[in-house]
């Protein structure tokens, strides 16, 4: 039975991890006299190597090779995630109004086109009122 201990067993191979052979560590490397990481005894005893325990290091990359993340790095990335989603949400607001703006300005354009369309009939058929030759 895999389980967390406090410090490697009294059986445990010199008292360090069967994979790295790191002694136990400080939580806190910048507090070596603080607390100890705590070790992971895989409930496997080896003849002439002890308890086959490791330290805390070997057992999270043994689980993020299954997958798993730490929770402090899950965290992490949760907030970047949730700034990315913020940054997305401003992007399509800024995309939407951009398209309002086209929108108001194609319907301008069309409203002056129209204006600028009527205003040269306007002007040819006044034009041509003028020039036109009085038969009269
Ligand atoms: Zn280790």
């Amino acid at each position: 039975m895999i389980q967390l201990r406090p410090n490697y067993s009294p059986a445990a191979r010199s008292q360090r991890c069967s994979i790295c052979g790191s002694p136990q560590r400080p939580v806190d490397p910048v507090n070596p006299a603080g607390p100890r990481e705590q070790t992971i005894d895989l409930g496997v005893f080896i003849e002439f190597e002890g308890e086959f325990e490791i330290c805390e290091h070997c057992g999270i990359d043994i689980a993020r090779v299954l997958g798993w993340i730490d929770p402090a790095e899950h965290e992490k990335l949760q907030g970047a995630f949730q700034k990315r989603i913020e940054v997305q949400d401003y992007l399509v607001e800024q995309v939407e109004s951009a398209r309002s703006s086209v929108d108001v300005l194609t319907r301008e354009m069309a409203y002056q086109a129209h204006r600028v369309v009527t205003a040269d009939a306007d002007a040819a058929e006044a034009t041509a009122v003028a020039v036109e030759p009085d038969f009269g």
